[in-house]
């Protein structure tokens, strides 16, 4: 069956007719399929000619770079942040200069039949933006970020990064919720929820979206907050994968700098674990939300000389005074920290201290499998469960994170975004590696504990889950509810289905 593209005015041809029409440089023609809807199966490599991908190159001021160029396989390996690389192929890469070309790709795929990935800097473990077929569009070039700090906002373009945006507001007195790591692109990073540094008093990022720019299915700019276009404003706060449009600009909300940020860290042999495990809940209870607490089973720093894995207590208190933060920070020092193997107190940690920190524990250049889980359960339950997989961990540089939130009160509302699956605990397997031939027990290493941790886990983190694992893993991401809305909006905004969607189970 052929397909065909039918314009505003009714009029229809084939798409070899258009294709032909175009490649002749009819660019009018463009128009009229633009403004029309559009019924067309997506496109293979061989229907999209080259000279048509030359003439969406020459309406671009970024780069196009076709399937065969080449230039595509270094570009596509380039996509993506994690040293594994997936073997998933677009047909092209436009990599965008300014929105114009967002608009422009978007026209041209929808009037192709094609379907759009959209990267940000490409750091999502399972890597959505690369699929087989469609397009892949590029935003990390759109990295502009500027600060109005009179009016503590800050307006930021999806490929600027959480450490630029730290390094530019603690100058200013001013601070935003952003990534652990410094590295992690505001972009996917927002579009996920955003579970940040002092997110406890903060609120995931997400929560201080005030608005956004976006591209819409039909190729439309758009703005989005509250009152204009809420639809697309609740579900940028929380949808990661499932968005139904391009995000070209975020509107934050900042706050002030905590003049006073502190650390205490004590770290235990693997013998005093139980105890430990067993006092985190406390521990946790005892702190204000201005304080978090994460925890880790990680190989020692050197100086240590410890032959085992160790176990990481770590609080940072977000206080305004050294005071305040000895204050907050008391408990961890009540605690059995007395018979901790090391301790380093009340050790200040301006922002730009805390990102490095992350920076060396998440290395660029290494191979990562990763999965994030939300548990109600005990720590001691849950890592009971997890067993010998949290110390058997194939290679010394993976990771078992726990990060505990604070306990917010019974009565706090719950805000109407998508964003809907958060627990009593964070728990992230992060497999780290350096060799491919290492892959197979690393990944298995990763998948074990997601295994183990499947009876106690009651949802996953959209933004650093694993959506490759099994085809209901998007869904689990989400409360029913949330899921269902966005479902709903997915079809009704993107009804031809210019956008991918979840990455799901191969
Ligand atoms: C080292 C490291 C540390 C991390 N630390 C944290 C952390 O502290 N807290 C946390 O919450 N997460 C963290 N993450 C996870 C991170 O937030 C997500 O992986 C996020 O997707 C990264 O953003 P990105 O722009 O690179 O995403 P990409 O991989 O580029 O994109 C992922 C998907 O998001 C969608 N998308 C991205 N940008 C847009 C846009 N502008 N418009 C529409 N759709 C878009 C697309 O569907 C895309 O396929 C970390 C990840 C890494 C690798």
């Amino acid at each position: 069956m052929s397909s065909k593209h039918t314009s505003s005015q009714g009029a229809s041809l084939s798409r070899r007719e258009a294709l032909r029409l175009m490649a002749s440089g009819a660019g009018s023609l463009l128009v009229t399929l633009q403004s029309g809807s559009v019924n067309a199966s997506p496109a293979t490599t061989a229907e999209v000619a080259s000279q048509d991908w030359d003439y969406l190159q020459r309406r671009l001021t970024g780069t196009l770079v076709p399937r065969g160029h080449e230039t595509y396989q270094t570009t596509r390996q380039a996509m993506i942040w994690n040293a594994r690389k997936i073997s998933r192929q677009p047909e092209a890469i436009v990599r965008v200069a300014n929105e114009a070309d967002v608009r422009e790709t978007v026209l041209y795929a929808r009037s192709r039949g094609l379907k759009v990935a959209v990267r940000g800097g490409g750091h999502n473990w399972s890597a959505p933006s690369l699929r087989d077929g469609g397009i892949l569009l590029d935003l990390s070039g759109l990295n502009k970020l500027e600060v109005n700090v009179d009016r503590r906002m800050a307006a930021v373009q999806p490929g600027a990064k959480s450490g630029e945006l730290a390094a530019k507001l603690s100058p200013l007195g001013l601070a935003f919720p952003v990534g652990h790591c410094p590295r992690v692109p505001l972009s996917g990073y927002l579009l996920g929820g955003g579970i940040g540094w002092n997110s406890g008093a903060w609120g995931p990022a997400c929560m201080s979206v005030k608005g956004i720019e976006l591209v819409t299915a039909k190729g439309e700019s758009i703005y989005a907050d509250a009152q204009q276009n809420p639809d697309y404003f609740w579900a940028a706060r929380g949808a990661g994968p499932g968005f139904f449009g391009i995000v070209t600009r975020y509107h934050l909300g900042l706050y002030p700098l905590p003049k006073a940020i502190r650390t205490s860290t004590a770290i235990y042999a693997l013998k005093d674990l139980e105890r430990v495990a067993t006092w985190l809940p406390e521990l946790a209870r005892s702190l204000r939300p201005e304080v978090e607490l994460i925890c880790m089973l990680v190989t020692p720093p050197n100086p240590l000389r410890a032959t085992e894995r160790v176990f990481v207590v770590n609080a940072t208190a977000f206080a305004d005074t050294e005071d305040e933060a000895r204050t907050w920070l008391q408990p961890l020092e009540d605690g059995p920290a007395t018979f901790a193997i090391h301790k380093e107190l009340y050790v200040d940690t301006p922002m730009s201290a805390l990102l490095a920190t992350l920076d060396n524990a998440f290395p660029t250049g290494f191979r990562y499998a990763a999965d994030v889980f939300w548990t109600n359960a005990a720590p001691i339950d849950f890592l009971a469960r997890v067993g010998d997989a949290k110390i058997a961990a194939p290679s010394p540089r993976s990771i078992l994170l726990i990060a505990i939130p604070p306990v917010p009160p019974p009565d706090a509302p719950k805000p109407d975004v998508a964003l809907s699956m958060i627990g009593g605990a964070y728990v992230g397997a992060f497999g780290i590696w350096e060799n491919a031939d290492d892959d197979e027990k690393n990944i298995a290493w990763a998948r074990e504990i997601t295994a183990r941790m499947e009876p106690v886990t009651i949802g996953y983190y959209v933004g650093e889950s694993d959506l490759t694992v099994s085809a209901n893993r998007a869904r689990r991401c989400f409360a029913p509810a949330n899921w269902e809305k966005l479902q709903r909006l997915k079809k009704k905004y993107d009804p031809e289905e210019v956008f991918y969607s979840f990455l799901l189970a191969a």
